[in-house]
């Protein structure tokens, strides 16, 4: 259904002419998202920009009222198709001026904040005031702490520090009918109510529209020593992450990246990466200790060195740290100009399932002659097998799709599932019913259905 100009003028009426765009050259940049590679972009009917909360819920009302189909957007760069608009003329409602840090409290240890403020820059004004908000996507200097939350974002931090969800204290949430809904608190313990912040947490814009954030913070760790770990055998490297798991070390990063990965970020970066490697993992220990810090890093060099690495490099200072952390935050970029088109998985399995995962994934591709960069939060079980194709090459592209079913299959297989951070979207719903049953995709249309009883809000994403 075309969007009348009657309604138009309500919308503008709420945020101002300059924040509702309706032609179609501007929409067209809300019609995707970073999952583009086998995802099609849909152009919504129109885009609102809200600046405040009292807009944000006005926007929201207005469109439900009106039967439009609602996605909410941070900074689109998902990776699962999350934020491409739904079919039939739908509303965006973008969240890039909702971007105030409202309260950092050193005292109590915690943020509240709008949906649209930046990772790093929030991180960064954390840091400020002395205290460290760990979840570091590796799209943090672009994504939203609304889209972190939508999605529970993890990061390279993931292993020791947890993710997103493990630092939302509380929300505000606008539903259906534009009314605010509020759960949490600022206190460190809460059961007043449902703990719907963890309802919301990967909720993927399908149950309301998050208005506010209480975000916890801690004290920043004292000490820390960075590593990368050369193997010239890949399943030594998958060994020892398997090793320091069981060593019940746990670090605060244990990155994976394979060959390939590693010879497209050298190409891309020139960070003076040892491409002759087979396999790299790139590890930090930290802590309130510098005598617990070396310990640890020695604990792990030693796991290394007994699952046969071939050398060790340890960062001797901050620049060197960052470097060995750049680079590997260049792995999506890197292998993204290799080829037309990527295929990024994000299959998670049990941690110590890592070598038979890694394995899989080559053993799957390599029969299907598709070229394939594996990297990723290893230490989280985490992998982003990543196929680099072209989707204009139909009989490729068929091959493509067999391997990731097969990928899934595996993973599953290993007790895994699809993914780990980078939510199911539209990219891959298809598979939700293999990973659980009919039963729960049900009891989650249920409750669904109860929140959002026309199904507008970004209904064909997660479970369809
Ligand atoms: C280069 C690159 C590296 C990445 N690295 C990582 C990584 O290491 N770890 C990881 O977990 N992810 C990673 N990602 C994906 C990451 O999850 C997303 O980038 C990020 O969380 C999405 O934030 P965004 O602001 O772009 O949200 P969008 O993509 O715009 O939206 C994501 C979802 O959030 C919903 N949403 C947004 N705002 C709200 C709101 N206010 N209320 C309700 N719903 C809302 C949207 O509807 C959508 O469903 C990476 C992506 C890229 C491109």
């Amino acid at each position: 259904m075309p969007i009348s100009q009657s309604l138009i003028n309500e919308f503008i009426k709420i945020a101002g002419r300059e924040n509702i765009l309706t032609e179609e050259a501007d929409l067209q940049s809300y019609s995707y998202d970073a999952a583009t590679a086998d995802l099609n972009p849909v152009i919504p009917a129109l885009v609102a920009a809200p600046a405040t909360k009292e807009q944000l819920g006005l926007c929201v009302k207005l469109a439900y009222e009106n039967g439009r189909p609602i996605t909410v957007r941070g900074s689109g760069t998902n990776l699962s198709g999350a934020s491409i608009p739904e079919p039939g003329d739908g509303v965006v409602i973008v969240t890039n001026r909702l971007n105030r840090i409202l309260e950092i409290n050193e005292t109590d240890m915690y943020a509240v904040v709008e949906p649209g403020v930046i990772t790093a820059q929030f991180a960064t004004a954390a840091a400020g005031r002395g205290l460290f908000y760990p979840p570091d996507p590796g799209s943090q200097s672009v994504s939203t702490l609304g889209g972190n939350v939508a999605l529970n974002a993890g990061g390279l931090r993931g292993l020791k520090y947890g993710v997103t969800k493990d630092y939302i204290m509380g929300m505000e949430i606008f539903d259906y009918r534009g009314e605010l809904v509020k759960t949490g608190s600022r206190t460190v313990k809460y059961v007043t109510g449902y703990n719907m912040a963890a309802l919301m947490s990967a909720s993927e814009g399908t149950l309301g529209v998050f208005a506010e954030i209480i975000i916890k913070l801690v004290p920043p760790p004292k000490a820390s020593k960075a590593m990368l770990v050369v193997f010239d055998d890949i399943n030594k490297a998958s060994e020892a992450v398997a090793g320091i798991i069981a060593a019940r070390i746990v670090p605060c990063t244990l990155e994976f990246l394979d060959k390939n990965t590693v010879k497209y970020i050298e190409a891309f970066t020139r960070a003076g990466l040892p491409v002759e490697a087979e396999a790299l993992l790139l590890i930090e220990v930290d802590g309130g200790h510098v005598q617990l810090v070396e310990e640890d890093a020695e604990q792990v060099a030693q796991v290394c060195r007994k699952c046969g690495c071939a050398n060790i490099r340890v960062a001797s200072n901050a620049e060197e740290k960052n470097k060995i952390w750049e680079a590997r935050r260049n792995a999506l970029p890197a292998l993204a100009q290799a080829r037309p088109t990527i295929i990024l998985e994000d299959a998670t399995v049990p941690r110590s399932k890592i070598p038979e995962m890694v394995a899989a994934v080559n053993s799957i591709t390599k029969k299907r002659n598709l070229e394939v960069g594996t990297f990723g939060h290893a230490g989280d079980g985490n992998l982003h097998p990543s196929i680099l194709c072209d989707r204009r090459n139909k009989e490729e592209f068929a091959r493509v799709e067999e391997a990731v079913d097969e990928i899934f299959d595996v993973a599953l297989k290993l007790q895994g599932t699809l993914s780990g951070e980078h939510g199911i979207g539209q990219a891959k719903a298809k598979w939700m019913e293999k990973e659980t049953n009919r039963a729960t995709i049900e009891f989650s249309q249920n409750l669904r259905r109860a929140l959002d009883p026309k199904m507008l809000f970004n209904s064909g994403k997660k479970f369809v």
